[in-house]
């Protein structure tokens, strides 16, 4: 390597920090819960969590944990192989039935994570005749999915139904072949709902396809978690559902794409990340099984994530903080400044909170805020202690007065 090129590096990277963009990574010495060791605060209370995505609190749940076990012993540790050549067991299969059964689709196929699911999704559904709809909050992954296909691209702004009928009518109108329309079902640093009656019947106006990626949605809204089409009582508008096994769903690894058998067909053919990636391996499809069977029978994890989701806001409210409205267990405790929302974390941090703050360009200028994740996992006392850590945090860092 050339010190020129070495230097241009170490000149991206201070641009990094001098822009107050560095991401530094606190390591935990504990398993994912509603409270951890971590690095910097290793008190014996442990540190309340409120920024991982361990909705259901399935992270480090026993029952997982033997399936697991259970599944290595039977079927062994890693796979080897991409599905198509050696990598499917019967395993693989039974998740992806279970999941379909779960979401009501024909269908699923499993991919090593959603980024791949979403990236692997539109190039082999769509050719330069068609045209794709995008939320422009989308993730990152829907975003570089419909890059990597020849669709035409139009996008809309975030969750604008005026926006999308004139970006539909102007995809009609430059003669696309098909339309789909792409959205997150859960904006994440909002928390907001697409909104799956409007988007799905301007689609059935439009006659375009729906695709929503779910990954913040599958086991924790709707009737029995199935998500945001299931909440919205539009099951059948929605034709593509995209999500993960590594939030609500166990938080270990995995995604997939649920849908009509033929498309689900297409995929298991042509889908990049799909035929060229390896399998999942079996500790995890089993524990993807049992996360389904857990999530589809046991309402009280949802229940408990859902009082906890209602105690928070509640509390946050009441000590003075301005939240976002919604009903999903991401609670945006919004400041404004950027600086305020970093000095915020770190006083949280200090008394026993770990929470993210989240600024431009995450979030538009001037939007800072602490976003703040429910979970099962969390009791009614680890709330009342990061309550209390957020009246202390809010005065020493001045975000209440
Ligand atoms: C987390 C997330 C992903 C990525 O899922 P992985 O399985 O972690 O790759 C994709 N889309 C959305 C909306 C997400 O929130």
């Amino acid at each position: 390597m050339t010190d020129q090129y070495l230097a241009h590096v170490a000149n991206e990277l201070e641009q990094i920090k001098s822009s107050g963009l560095w991401k530094a990574e606190r390591q935990m010495l504990s398993p994912q819960s509603g409270k951890v060791q971590v690095e910097g605060n290793n008190s014996s209370a442990g540190v309340i969590n409120l920024c991982a995505n361990n909705y259901l609190g399935l992270a480090n749940d026993p029952r997982l944990i033997a399936a697991v076990k259970q599944a290595m012993d039977s079927h062994g540790y890693g796979m080897a192989s991409v599905r198509f050549i050696c990598g499917t067991q019967d395993l693989h299969r039974k998740l992806e039935q279970s999941i379909a059964a779960y979401l009501g689709k024909d269908d699923s196929i499993l991919f090593a994570s959603c980024f791949d699911a979403n990236g692997g999704l539109f190039e082999p559904l769509l050719s330069d005749q068609d045209a794709i709809v995008s939320d422009s909050l989308n993730h990152a992954s829907i975003i570089d999915g419909i890059r990597l296909c020849k669709a035409k691209r139009y996008r809309y702004q975030n969750s604008d139904m005026t926006d999308l009928e004139s970006q539909l009518k102007q995809a009609r109108n430059d003669g696309a072949r098909f339309i789909m329309i792409a959205t997150d079902g859960v904006f994440s640093m909002d928390g907001y709902l697409a909104n799956l009656p409007d988007i799905t019947a301007l689609a059935k106006k439009y006659e375009a396809l729906v695709m929503v990626d779910d990954c913040h949605a599958t086991g924790v809204i709707g009737k029995g978690g199935r998500g945001t089409a299931s909440h919205f009582r539009v099951d059948d508008g929605v034709d593509v559902i995209t999500g993960t096994l590594g939030k609500a769903l166990g938080g270990a690894i995995g995604g997939f794409i649920a849908g009509a058998a033929p498309l689900i067909d297409l995929l298991r053919q042509r889908a990049r990340p799909y035929l060229f990636s390896n399998a999942l391996p079996p500790g995890v499809v089993a524990a993807g099984i049992e996360a389904i069977r857990l999530t589809e029978s046991d309402n009280s994890m949802r229940q408990q994530l859902n009082d906890n989701t209602a105690f928070w806001r509640q509390g946050l409210s009441a000590l003075g903080y301005e939240l976002l409205q919604g009903e999903h267990p991401i609670i945006p405790v919004m400041l404004g400044d950027a600086k305020l929302a970093q000095s915020m974390s770190q006083h949280l941090f200090e008394q026993g909170v770990y929470a993210s703050g989240f600024f431009y360009p995450v979030v538009p200028q001037g939007k800072a805020r602490i976003r703040t994740q429910m979970s099962a996992a969390h009791s009614r006392q680890d709330l009342e202690r990061a309550l209390d850590a957020f009246e202390k945090a809010g005065k020493l860092s001045g975000a209440l007065a």
